[in-house]
Formats: C-alpha cells, sequence, structure tokens
C-alpha cells in the first residue's frame, strides 16, 4: 500500500515537473531560437498538403452518389476528411460490368468514368503522379527534418522530459502534425446492387503511387498507338466508312461521279493528307473517292 502511494506521488511529481517545465523561461528560450526552423517546417506540412489535392483539378466530372457520413463526435482537424470526400467517384452498374472492371481495371476506368485518351489526360495525369510523389516524399523529409532540429537542442532539454516526452515536445515547439495517412489517393468504384438489395459487388481502384505509375504507362501506350500508322488505321471501322459515303452522297469528291448515276461504282475512303505522311483518321481527313480517282491519286504520291 506505502509503496503504491509513493508511486502515485512520484508520478505526480512528474507530471507537474512536466507542465511547469514546458512553461519555464527555459524552455520558451529555446522556443524562440528555433522558431525559425519551425515556421520552415510547418510552411512545408502546408504545401505537401497542396500537392496533395493535385487530383481536384483533373476530374470535375460528376459521377453519381457518393456517400460519406461523418459520424465522429469529435471535432479535430478534417484535411483528410475533406480530401477524401472530394476523391471518391462512384458508378453504379450490372453485375457484369462490376466484375471486367476487376479484370481491367484501367479499361473500364476511362470508359465509365469519362477519362480520355489523350495527351492532354497523360499530362494531367503525369502531373498529378508527380505532385503525388512529391508530397510523399515529402513527408518522410519532414519528419526527419524535425528529429533533426529537435535533436540538435537535445542538450539544452533536461534527459527526463526528452526521453519520455517527444512528441508532446514537438508540439510545444511549435510544429504542426504531419498527415500521414493515404486516404488522398482517388477511389473509384464499381458497384452493383441488386434489385431486393440482397447481393451486392464491389470493384475498388485506388490510384495511389504504384497504381498511378501503371495508369500513365497505360495511357501513354494507347496515346502513342492512336498516334501512329497501325492505330490510325485500326480507326477506320466499316461504320466510319459508311458515314464518310453518307456524308459526301456517295459521290467522288474528285471527279464527281455518284453512285445514284452508276449502280456499281466502287467507292473508297481515301485519307486527304496520307497516314504515310502524318494524316489522321479523322472526318475532316476523309473523303470518298471513286477507285478510279484513288489509284490515281496513289500513284500520283507513290511518284512524288
Ligand atoms: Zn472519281
Amino acid at each position: 500500500m506505502e509503496f503504491i502511494l509513493f508511486i502515485l506521488t512520484a508520478y505526480i511529481a512528474y507530471r507537474i515537473y512536466v507542465m511547469v517545465y514546458f512553461r519555464s523561461d527555459q524552455f520558451t528560450t529555446i522556443q524562440r531560437s528555433i522558431e525559425a526552423y519551425t515556421a520552415n517546417c510547418n510552411d512545408l506540412n502546408h504545401h505537401i498538403q497542396e500537392l496533395k489535392n493535385a487530383y481536384v483539378d483533373v476530374s470535375s466530372y460528376d459521377y453519381g452518389i457518393s456517400v460519406l457520413t461523418d459520424s465522429s463526435n469529435y471535432n479535430f482537424k478534417r484535411t483528410e476528411w475533406n480530401n477524401n470526400s472530394k476523391n471518391r467517384y462512384v458508378h453504379n452498374c450490372s453485375a457484369s460490368v462490376c466484375k471486367n472492371a476487376s479484370d481491367q481495371p484501367f479499361k473500364y476506368l476511362c470508359k465509365y468514368f469519362d477519362i480520355k485518351v489523350t495527351e492532354e489526360s497523360l499530362s494531367s495525369f503525369e502531373a498529378v503522379l508527380n505532385d503525388f510523389e512529391a508530397a510523399e516524399q515529402g513527408k518522410i523529409l519532414l519528419r526527419e527534418k524535425r528529429d533533426s532540429i529537435v535533436e540538435s537542442i537535445r542538450s539544452s532539454i533536461p534527459a527526463i522530459i526528452y526521453k519520455f516526452n517527444k512528441e508532446k515536445l514537438k508540439r510545444k515547439l511549435g510544429f504542426e502534425e504531419i498527415d500521414f495517412s493515404t486516404l488522398y489517393f482517388p477511389v473509384y468504384t464499381f458497384q452493383y446492387v441488386s434489385a431486393g438489395g440482397n447481393s451486392s459487388t464491389k470493384c475498388e481502384i485506388t490510384l495511389d503511387i504504384n497504381n498511378l505509375n501503371k495508369f500513365v504507362d497505360y495511357l501513354n501506350t494507347l496515346v502513342k498507338f492512336r498516334k501512329s500508322i497501325a492505330g490510325q488505321r485500326a480507326l477506320m471501322t466499316s461504320a466510319l466508312r459508311e458515314k464518310m459515303k453518307v456524308r459526301d452522297h456517295y459521290t467522288c469528291q474528285s471527279c464527281g461521279i455518284s453512285a445514284y448515276n452508276e449502280k456499281h461504282l466502287l467507292l473508297e475512303i481515301d485519307h486527304i493528307i496520307p497516314l504515310s505522311k502524318g494524316g489522321e483518321t479523322t472526318e475532316s481527313n476523309l473523303q470518298t473517292l471513286c477507285w478510279k480517282c484513288n489509284r490515281t491519286k496513289g500513284s500520283k504520291i507513290i511518284a512524288s
């Protein structure tokens, strides 16, 4: 009993000592001496928080329902909470889309969340990856930097305070907390809920650093292919051919002969600027030619 009382008294004395120390002039002097370093660290911390928001500009599309309920009773800082609600996208779909999305996540991500396979989105995602990577590295560097600042003043602080109150010490010195959670990574969800609500499936794609690297690779490969000759040929579908013929009223755009006048006229679709010269398979670069004109054009290009 006496022993317990002794421990209790010692503990209370220690708590009082800690409390008094953090209010002492000695501590205030130390605090002042590193004020500039502290401010610097806090600035870096804010910069890291900003980097985490890189994704918000990229995804301005409005996609379905995204419900997040805040049921916590405490009113603490909600940086991550804000990031989280901005970076969640939900698409309600059939069970089979859900299944396919888990087999080919990037393909379905582009298709159902309207991410265009273009150089613009490629460079946006590259920028996001860059900022996210910097944010993740920044967190680690910031922690090391703070530790080394605290270490440098170690000799001026009583050992017992330094040893058992490191986190409190950092807070008292004015360092803001570093948010180490990774909740800011965008999450795309495909979800299927049956009509009765009895069965449901869910496929979640989180664009963390690892997935972003892969996604940038994926987009890059697709963009390159689309720009390549093979890719441009692949765009030349039967439907597009037919569409061009309708647009040109089944009439050769060179000699004016029309399928309306000549029943068995063979019409071809020609790239005005050839693929070999950097032309693209776009409607403005396509025209309907009769096979004779197309052949003449082909030989002219070869000759020139
Ligand atoms: Zn013709």
